[in-house]
């Protein structure tokens, strides 16, 4: 009589029982597919709320109208889809700004069935590093975080603001990085987001950038114009041609002024994240024989206005008027006015005015 349960064919308990677990797995392939979720390096209560989405516990409007717990199976959020989980969690626009934010929104990241979906973002072979955090422990947070946030706005009304509910996330991950792990330190680089801000009732932002393409051995700048609630005004691209970085930057916030000037605007914020323009202007450095005239022209415009401040912005805050730079380029030479924005710059300008930030 030979023993199947051993390699060298012996009767043992232990491998009795081993076979017997086996048998019971592969009766339900499930169980095995389920002790992921009690593996997962994250905070009990989000385990228990990911062995909940994966088993369609999770009550989404959805799932609330099998019940009879609703009466609309659609997003609270954007009104256009079912509220399903994978419509909260990742599809819904509201969750796609915040893994854009996150730093997620890679083309595989939107397209995978829920589970597979879950269980590749949130085990730890993909644990590579984000702002010193895992990515799985991000992962796992802004889960947990947007499922909270969702009945904050049913129960509560309270409407979160993106980059306040990415702080939160990250911060919960990293109180439970350190949790988890004492000895880990969050390196001592301080992260910010940066956003573009709108300006006050009854001014004018106008953001400009300069852009030189090496290839073509040529300068562009562009700029717009928005309103304190981010609304478009006006914009720009002007193709300069054969001149330095410097001078497509001052060029681009001297066209800036003058479109400003020319709409009749009296209050306005000139932002720019060419560090070194502002400095020439705002602290009066003395020009060289080749910025000496543009500077001069565009201190003169400043003070054609009733008030014109000029700050300084990170390129992540100035993304819109880099976009209108590099499409000057591919403009005929000279100045080309846009009274509507062009194709491709929406995106940028609803992330604006919604108040998406990146982190720094
Ligand atoms: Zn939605």
């Amino acid at each position: 009589m030979f023993w199947t349960g051993s390699m060298d064919g012996s009767f043992t308990v232990k491998s009795a029982y081993q076979l017997t677990q086996a048998q019971r797995n592969l009766a339900n392939p499930l169980i095995d597919s389920w002790r992921w979720i009690w593996k997962l390096q994250c905070a009990e209560r989000i385990r228990i709320f990911i062995w909940l989405v994966v088993h369609g516990r999770l009550l989404t409007n959805s799932i609330r109208v099998t019940r009879h717990m609703s009466s609309s199976p659609t997003c609270p959020r954007c009104n256009l889809s079912d509220e399903t989980p994978i419509h909260l969690l990742r599809d819904c626009y509201y969750a796609q700004i915040i893994w854009g934010m996150l730093g997620f929104a890679t083309t595989d990241f939107f397209t995978t069935e829920l589970l597979s979906w879950l269980k590749k973002f949130s085990t730890p072979s993909r644990m590579s590093i984000h702002a010193g955090i895992p990515r799985a422990l991000l992962f796992l947070s802004a889960l947990w975080l947007l499922w909270k946030d969702r009945n904050a706005l049913i129960f509560r009304n309270h409407q979160s603001r993106p980059q306040e509910l990415c702080a939160l996330i990250f911060q919960q991950a990293k109180y439970t990085m350190i949790a988890l792990n004492p000895i880990s330190r969050v390196p001592s680089r301080q992260h910010r987001w940066v956003s573009w801000i709108p300006p006050d009732a009854g001014w004018y932002k106008l953001n400009s950038d300069g852009s030189y393409s090496a290839a073509r051995n040529s300068a562009s700048a562009g700029g717009l114009i928005r309103d304190n609630s981010g609304s478009w005004v006006s914009g720009f691209t002007v193709n300069v041609g054969c001149t330095s970085i410097l001078i497509a930057e001052l060029w681009g916030l001297r066209d800036g002024l003058r479109l400003c000037q020319s709409l009749g605007l009296s209050r306005v914020i000139a932002e720019m994240d060419s560090l070194i323009s502002v400095r020439l202007i705002n602290e009066n450095r003395e020009p060289d024989n080749l910025t000496a005239a543009i500077l001069l022209e565009i201190k003169t415009l400043m003070q054609g206005f009733d008030a014109c401040i000029l700050q300084h912005t990170l390129r992540e805050g100035n993304s819109a008027a880099d976009f209108l730079a590099s499409l000057g380029h591919s403009t005929s030479p000279g100045l080309h006015i846009w009274d509507s924005p062009p194709s491709g710059l929406w995106t940028i300008l609803e992330g604006d005015q919604m108040g998406v930030c990146f982190l720094r």
